[in-house]
């Protein structure tokens, strides 16, 4: 259903992928900008005075002092991430690049140094008793802050001593952080040979989206290939950032490894555990659909390396500009002001060709509310990296929205985050959907939207079940072996793909450059979480219409300043409630369902 009439869209003047990098600028003119050091020095001057006013008396502070404390934080804290940003985002466009490593390593252990300085404010406010701070909190003084000061207390029962909490946060860059980095490194080095080519592991992958199955094949044992080399420094990897969430959570008393990632989420542990109930139970959708898509292809066991497959032959690229284009038509078709937003990422702040030595993926980095988001990509011109710009603009979009509450109160955690961005692919897809008038080319498209729904929702909650199993493993039988990842990961995989797709034991060391297993240990149920989130907001737009519009933009501004459960609540949705998870995903078995009946009525026609 089109629900805003069509308008033209604003010719926008497009480059070649090649040319689109982004300009750090905004932030610094580069590494060699003399304001870097000095607003890196000016973070040191200002937390060592902001610790001398304040250390010690943070339970004593009046509501309005403590007001102006936070505000004085949350200057120092800006300017910190300002510097952070521009290391990090100078970095991922070249991460074999030294002197980039170089430089993000010295702003990280500068940044470490000042965290460290300002780190007894969450203390001392954590220690403060229950009945003072309801009384604060009551404060009209403290309105903006409300629910930032509530949210720091909720890891009361986890925090260490202050001098204990200090030795951590000093530890950080050459501990956790370093473990992250070496990770990087090594997986955006991975080169794989194929067709007389040294291929990015992004570029090689997106072969398995080719159409030629012998193609695909052929990508996939290259990778499999690739994959072995420095398969036993990313096993070890994976066995230390195991082995450190378990010091850290048996120093912190978390009771499960999820524990402290829930608590970061603002969710209970029964929600999320309601979540990955609710989609396991619901592993007969993904199946069903890889059954009917082994069909339609004309194949009679699908194996892991089909999965991806178009189901039309001549799946045409979709270049940069096309691209573009589609992502802002749907955006504008859904509300003019997302779409004048979204815009601005092209003026410099989207980096978008695949390169030798850049990160891979894609993300939206916030950066600072001061300056403006930026957008990195891997453009390979397929249909899903169409799907990944509207994507990553949705999280850009809820950046720019939310940034204009500062800092403190526009970071959403983690679920809430992706709903943004996934809303916007709801978005782009139905109007995608409602140009397409083929039915196969309508089966083709529902195909790959069904298929986005498999990886964010149900390959998600496959991998947090890898996660919670070698977490588990690792901490009752010590450091596990390169095959025991291997077969933890192929037990899991299998298990959402059922009897559909044949995962042959090469896809044993395939878990190894997955990043969030490594970077944000059980980050990714949040996808899950996000998406069944979206489907139903998504619901909502289609059954409301344009009056829905309003509310949507209002729950982006809100950011992060109120609990997730407030946030969808605005929206008319209850998170607490099992049943929720059902409706979203009642919603896939309805497009399983019209896929297959497309599939029947297209065979016969
Ligand atoms: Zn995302």
């Amino acid at each position: 259903m089109r629900l805003v009439a069509y308008e033209p869209p604003r010719m926008l003047c497009v480059a070649a992928l090649e040319s689109v990098r982004w300009n750090l600028a905004p932030l610094y003119t580069g590494p060699e900008d003399e304001r870097l050091e000095a607003d890196l020095a000016q973070t040191v001057e200002d937390a060592n005075a902001f610790s001398g006013r304040y250390h010690g008396r943070v339970g004593t502070l009046g509501a309005a002092d403590l007001a102006g404390a936070i505000e004085e934080l949350e200057a120092i804290r800006e300017l910190l991430q300002k510097a952070e940003t521009f290391a990090y985002l100078h970095f991922c466009t070249d991460t074999a690049d030294p002197t980039r490593g170089a430089l993000l390593q010295k702003v990280e252990e500068r940044s470490a140094a000042v965290a460290t300085e300002l780190l007894f404010f969450q203390l001392e406010w954590a220690a403060v008793p229950d009945d003072r701070t309801n009384e604060l909190l009551a404060d009209d003084a403290l309105s903006d802050w409300r629910h930032f000061l509530e949210s720091a207390r909720r890891f009361r029962p986890h925090l260490l001593s202050e001098p204990e909490e200090k030795v951590l946060a000093e530890k950080q860059p050459t501990g956790l952080s370093a473990w992250v980095r070496l990770f990087t490194q090594v997986t955006q080095t991975i080169e794989v040979p194929f067709e007389g080519k040294d291929m990015t592991l992004d570029v090689a992958l997106s072969v398995l989206y080719d159409p030629d199955r012998d193609r695909r094949q052929r990508a996939g044992a290259a990778i499999t290939e690739a994959l072995q080399d420095g398969l036993p420094v990313r096993t070890y990897i994976l066995n230390t950032i195991l082995a450190d969430k378990w010091v850290d959570d048996r120093l912190r008393s978390y009771p499960s490894w999820i524990a402290s990632r829930n608590l970061g989420n603002e969710v209970e542990d029964s929600t999320v555990q309601a979540l990955v109930d609710a989609v396991t139970s619901r592993y007969d959708l993904p199946a069903r659909w890889y059954r009917l898509k082994a069909e339609l292809l004309g194949i009679d066991e699908l194996n892991e390396h089909d999965r991806y497959a178009p189901l039309l032959p001549d799946e045409r690229e979709v270049g940069w500009d096309e691209g573009v284009a589609t992502v802002l038509d749907a955006y504008r078709s859904f509300s003019p002001e997302l779409a004048s937003i979204a815009e601005r990422f092209f003026d410099g702040y989207i980096d978008a060709p695949p390169v030798s030595g850049k990160q891979g993926g894609a993300f939206s980095h916030p950066a600072v509310p001061s300056a403006h988001p930026y957008i990195l990509l891997n453009y390979t011109s397929r249909r899903t990296d169409v799907m990944t710009l509207a994507h990553e603009l949705g999280h850009g979009v809820h950046q720019v929205l939310a940034g204009k509450l500062g800092l403190f109160n526009s970071s959403t955690p983690l679920t809430l985050a992706e709903c943004a961005s996934i809303f916007g692919e709801a978005v782009t897809f139905s109007r995608v959907l409602a140009d397409e008038s083929d039915p196969r080319g309508r089966l083709a498209l529902l195909a790959g939207r069904l298929e986005g729904m498999f990886a964010s929702i149900f390959r998600q909650i496959a991998m947090n079940r890898f996660e919670d199993l070698v977490h588990n493993a690792r901490r009752e039988e010590g450091e596990l072996s390169a095959e025991r990842f291997g077969e933890e990961w192929l037990r899991t995989q299998r298990a959402m793909f059922g009897d559909s797709v044949q995962m042959s034991d090469d896809y044993m060391m395939w878990w190894s450059y997955i990043p969030h297993f490594i970077h944000t240990p059980g980050y990714v149920y949040a996808y899950a979480f996000g998406n069944l989130l979206s489907l139903s907001l998504y619901a909502r737009y289609e059954a409301e219409g344009p009056s829905f519009v309003p509310y949507y933009l209002e729950l982006l501004s809100a950011g992060g300043s109120q609990p997730p459960n407030d946030l969808a609540r605005r929206v008319g949705i209850d998170l607490t409630d099992p049943a929720f998870w059902s409706s979203g995903l009642e919603v896939i078995d309805e497009q399983v369902s019209e896929a297959e009946t497309l599939a029947h009525a297209t065979s016969t026609a």
